[in-house]
């Protein structure tokens, strides 16, 4: 029986609910349920699919894995950055993820956390060429973006700052609401008190953007007690090697804010069909229209007609060649 939880909000969490109502309970609460054997077919099956990373979010993951390993060592040694081993090392990583799914499928039905599955390759077989394309350009820009970033170039290399916080994941609480969020770098300019945030765009710019730095904003004044006019946010869009920084006002505060309160209540509201059995559930949840989601979507092995039976079955297959 699900027990109501303190409610949790996190802007991607809010972004799915925006997405498909179905997609987030599968996403956020009931995949996790499929973890145990003695779970429907359906809800072991989704808990694999929650793990599934298309190639996009894969890169956008390893590349932040290393710009952040790489900026520690920049600060603790001052070793120069080296454009040829990162790209190499970021080329190894994602071929590594490749060959591990590429022969890994039973591996990935067996323990999905640490075994990789890649969204196009079990929808569609494999990685098509222009994809490989589009990835190999992707590697070559970001990282010479990063390289010669403002914030490497301008911020690390020549101000006094200091690595803030070593944990990804950070929160605060906001009218009984539990605000999650995950900030790349956050550090402190020594010499004047400023707290700047960072934010790694490894993809495309989005409508989003500037909501997710005032989350930031609102985080290091209810943290740190830091003023409006000492925080500075920034984007760095590394495939366009373009910084940019955001001035956050009262009015953008307030505009949050009230994005939170209705959407955690949504969410609590929502949170109320997780009382129903099992097999009840996921059908009082509503599905979107939009097929460019759905399209997209980890979840449509079991939420889709036409791929539902056999995905099922090669899952029933090979829980069968085990026992
Ligand atoms: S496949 Fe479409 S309708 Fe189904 S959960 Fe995903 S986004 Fe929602």
């Amino acid at each position: 029986m699900y027990k109501n939880q303190q409610p949790s909000w996190s802007l991607s969490k809010h972004r799915m609910l925006m997405e498909c109502e179905l997609k987030w309970v599968l996403n956020y609460y009931v995949a996790k349920w499929g973890e145990t054997n003695s779970k429907s077919i359906t809800l072991q099956l989704a808990w694999r699919l929650k793990h599934l990373k298309n190639m996009y979010m894969l890169f956008g993951e390893l590349m932040h894995q290393i710009i952040e390993s790489e900026i520690k060592t920049l600060l603790e040694t001052g070793e120069v950055l080296s454009e040829a081993k990162i790209k190499k090392l970021l080329r190894d990583m994602l071929n590594r993820n490749y060959s591990q799914t590429k022969y890994g499928l039973n591996l990935w039905y067996k323990e999905p956390r640490v075994n990789p599955m890649i969204f196009e390759i079990y929808y569609g077989g494999n990685l098509d060429k222009t994809l490989i394309q589009i990835i190999a350009k992707k590697i070559d820009e970001c990282v010479s973006g990063f390289i010669q970033s403002k914030t490497i170039n301008e911020v690390i290399a020549k101000r006094n700052v200091k690595i803030v916080e070593a944990e990804k994941y950070k929160s605060f609480y906001l009218d009984g609401v539990r605000v999650v969020l995950s900030a790349d770098l956050v550090y402190l300019d020594q010499n004047n008190d400023i707290y700047g945030i960072v934010d790694w765009k490894s993809g495309k710019r989005s409508k989003d953007d500037s909501l997710q730095l005032t989350t930031y904003a609102l985080y290091l004044e209810k943290t740190y007690g830091a003023d409006l006019s000492d925080i500075e946010l920034s984007n760095e869009y590394l495939e366009e090697g373009i910084n940019k920084n955001y001035t956050v006002d009262t009015y953008d505060f307030e505009n949050l804010k009230s994005i939170i309160q209705a959407s955690s209540k949504r969410m609590t509201e929502l949170e109320e069909n997780l009382r129903y059995p099992d097999d009840k559930i996921l059908s009082t949840f509503q599905k979107t229209e939009n097929e460019r989601v759905c399209e997209w979507c980890n979840f449509k092995a079991i939420c889709s007609d036409e791929l539902r039976n056999t995905h099922m079955n090669n899952f029933l297959k090979d829980k069968g060649r085990k026992h």
